[in-house]
């Protein structure tokens, strides 16, 4: 007697199991569909950090259409909202982010935005050039799915459109840090959490890297001041440009140089310079502003103060004024997978894409604002290619990125074709973390 109750009660269990999988697989057609139009809408009207107005409304919107509890305006524009499962279980947050890029495109696609607005003081175009419209389409996806389906959840899905993960105005705050300081996992106390980017690595490849996966960011801005002058008597001023090419030179040496990178690498590169009106003024102040990429905090202090000191060598040498300033737009941690998480979740990657599935061992010296929330909570983010279809087949490593425009370039370019892998993606582990993890 005992064994058939067991019995029926594993086979019960079973086709609870499958359930969830079973649906998706009859409903994703008709998902997609409307998960790509929501993509090309997004994409033609893309908003920076702190400012997605409309991404925003249009999530809410959403998320209301379907009955979930809602709540907007979290660090700006950000977006939650709670799925109740039908069966007991622990709460997973799954994450988009919302924000595009001042960049301006050239895909020549039909859905290209076309989009202008000031950054910086300059009239820049507005690009989903990360591919965060793919996010964001993919989490409506996800959430129209589960709110409907929700009878064969364990347990809640917070789903959390985050903005400004490509980093806020510099005097706002936002994004990750900001969503978790308004206290958004005090109320809703998240088990696990996953995330995924788009990147141009093989259509439909979903790749994850345990540990430390993706590199902290920090920024460095450092203000050099001379006396001005004409550009005809250079002698009766100081000249911040010359110092400006000095410390550019120095700056290169921190890597290659100054520090030990046998263990872990590092990045420093000089990203904007800014001086002069026009050309025979020698002008008062120059600007350098640039990134340093880490996956050791040690190291990070270590080029700090390298940097530092090149600085005062240069100011010096020059008779310059030079002040040297870091993570004033802000700085992100290291993005570190949870390797027992990785590890479990594996083979919920590899039956949402069969064949498709890379594990990495190599780190990227991009940065993620995820990191804020996978030092709160184990955290998986994991990688989905949307090349077009047989581009960077040939390479024998899935993750290398191949063949197609990169993130952050006015060519970036999102096949459709592949968004439904990360639909499925974020179903499967959504199934099975509740009987794989615990
Ligand atoms: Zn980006
Ligand atoms: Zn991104």
């Amino acid at each position: 007697m005992r064994k058939t109750v067991l019995f029926i009660t594993l086979i019960f269990a079973f086709t609870l199991n499958a359930d969830l999988k079973n649906s998706l697989d009859k409903e994703i057609d008709s998902l997609m569909e409307k998960v790509i139009e929501w993509r090309h809408d997004i994409h033609q009207y893309p908003e920076l950090g702190n400012r997605e107005f409309r991404t925003s409304k249009k999530i809410e919107d959403h998320l209301v259409s379907l009955g979930i509890q809602v709540e907007t305006k979290i660090a700006y524009t950000g977006v939650v909202g709670l799925i109740k499962g039908g069966m007991p279980g622990p709460t997973i947050a799954l994450r988009a982010d919302m924000d595009a890029l001042p960049i301006e495109e050239k895909t020549g696609l039909p859905f290209a935005s076309k989009v202008r607005t000031t950054y910086l003081g300059n009239d820049v175009g507005v690009m989903h050039a990360c591919g965060h419209d793919a996010h964001v389409a993919i989490l409506m996806g996800v959430a129209e799915f589960l709110a409907k389906n929700k009878s064969k959840i364990r347990g809640n899905i917070m789903l959390i459109f985050q903005p400004a993960e490509e980093g806020p105005p510099e005097d706002e705050g936002g994004g990750a840090k900001m969503m978790l300081a308004e206290g958004i996992f005090d109320k809703y106390k998240p088990e696990v959490i996953f995330g995924l980017h788009v990147t141009n690595i093989p259509n439909g490849v979903l790749s994850v890297k345990s540990g430390p996966a993706m590199a902290a960011a920090s920024t460095y801005r450092i203000k050099i001041k001379g006396v001005q002058t004409h550009g005809s008597t250079p002698w009766a001023g100081i000249d911040p440009i010359m110092a400006t090419a000095e410390l550019i030179e120095s700056l290169n040496t921190v890597v290659s140089r100054r520090i030990n990178i046998i263990n872990n690498p590092a990045v420093v590169s000089v990203g904007m310079v800014e001086s002069g009106t026009r050309g025979n003024i020698i002008p008062e102040d120059s600007l350098i502003m640039g990134t340093i990429r880490t996956f050791d905090p040690d190291l990070r202090k270590e080029i700090y103060e390298e940097i530092e000191q090149i600085a005062r060598g240069v100011a010096t040498g020059t008779g310059t004024d030079i002040t040297v300033e870091f993570d004033v737009g802000g700085f992100f941690p290291v993005t570190y997978n949870n390797i027992k998480l990785v590890e479990a979740m594996k083979p919920s990657l590899m039956e949402a894409s069969p064949g498709r599935f890379y594990e990495s061992n190599i780190p990227v010296t991009g940065a993620e604002d995820f990191s804020y929330f996978s030092q709160e909570i184990p955290g998986m983010y994991f990688w989905l290619g949307v090349n077009k279809p047989g581009i960077g087949l040939e390479s024998k490593n899935f993750g290398e990125r191949t063949g197609a425009a990169g993130n952050h370039s006015p060519y970036f370019y999102v096949d459709d074709s592949a968004l439904d892998k990360g639909v499925k993606a974020f179903v499967y582990l959504v199934d099975d973390y509740p009987k794989q993890y615990n």
